[in-house]
């Protein structure tokens, strides 16, 4: 095993998430493609950039009547990093991702914790299903910073003290917070993402309203915008017709 340097072992703390589209092959013409061989069988390929104006026509017929699976004819896989209270509700989409996420057994987990940013709202008003957030106090966010950096400070001391006394790097994981980050590859297709997106961001153009936790949408928000420019035609039909996944 290879000792980690000092340096790296002091806490850092970050309000953000990352997202890095790593591989595709994923573009509006792979819709097409599969949505005309019901017709026009192995000749499909030929008729895609034919008549653009007919191949959006199509794109929107398809979403609007949510006939789904020629959505499905295309791959993003995306490298997050994100606090591990983000990915325990990410992995819940079960169908039409993968996943692998780093190990917390096989390797020594690394000290970057979560601390929201000044314009994270903090305060959470109203009942069960009918939640606003507003913004906290400034003495609100003080206490926020302060408290939430001093338990990861200590919650990391005290992983690092079991593992220097040889404890086992899947037990002394125990003591780690959700606020730690994570990383892993998550690939998907348009239509899981779109379900994804669908349930994950709060959006004016969505017919069926969600009310996502800040963190995740964060992440489906820039996975967005990275599947928005490869599918411009599939991105603007499901926002077109209510951004419900067909
Ligand atoms: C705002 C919000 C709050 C939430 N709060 C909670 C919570 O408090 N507690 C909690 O446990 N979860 C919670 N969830 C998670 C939620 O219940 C879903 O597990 C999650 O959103 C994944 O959705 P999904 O099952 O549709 O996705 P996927 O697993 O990707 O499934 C996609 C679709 O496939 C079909 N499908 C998949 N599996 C089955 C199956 N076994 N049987 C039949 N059809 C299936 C369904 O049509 C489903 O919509 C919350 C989600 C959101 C968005």
């Amino acid at each position: 095993m290879t000792e980690t340097p000092a340096e790296d072992l002091k806490p850092t703390f970050l309000g953000d998430v990352t997202v890095e589209l790593v591989k595709h092959t994923a573009s509006d013409t792979d819709v097409l493609f599969a949505a005309r061989v019901s017709t026009l069988g192995e000749q499909s390929i030929d008729e895609l950039s034919k008549d653009p104006e007919r191949s959006k026509g199509l794109i929107n017929y398809l979403m609007r009547d949510r006939h789904g699976s020629p959505f499905e004819h295309n791959s993003m896989t995306f490298l997050i990093s994100a606090p591990i209270f983000v990915f325990r509700e990410f992995m819940r989409h079960r169908v039409g991702w993968s996943y692998n996420e780093e190990s917390g057994r096989y390797r020594e987990l690394q000290p970057t914790f979560y601390v929201p940013d000044a314009d994270r709202k903090l305060v959470q008003e109203g009942r069960p299903g009918k939640y606003v957030f507003v913004e906290g106090t400034q003495a609100q966010q003080e206490l926020t910073t302060r408290v939430m950096e001093d338990s990861y400070r200590q919650a990391y001391e005290a992983y690092q003290e079991m593992l220097a006394a040889g404890v086992a790097r899947e037990v002394a994981r125990a003591v780690l917070p959700v606020g730690l980050f994570s990383s892993m590859y998550a690939t998907c297709n348009a239509r899981s993402l779109m379900h994804f997106l669908g349930l994950r961001t709060q959006h004016e153009l969505a017919k069926v309203p969600s009310f996502p936790q800040r963190e995740i949408e964060m992440v489906g928000e820039k996975m967005e915008a990275e599947w928005a420019a490869l599918m411009p035609l599939t991105y603007a039909a499901f926002n077109g017709n209510g951004r419900v996944a067909p």
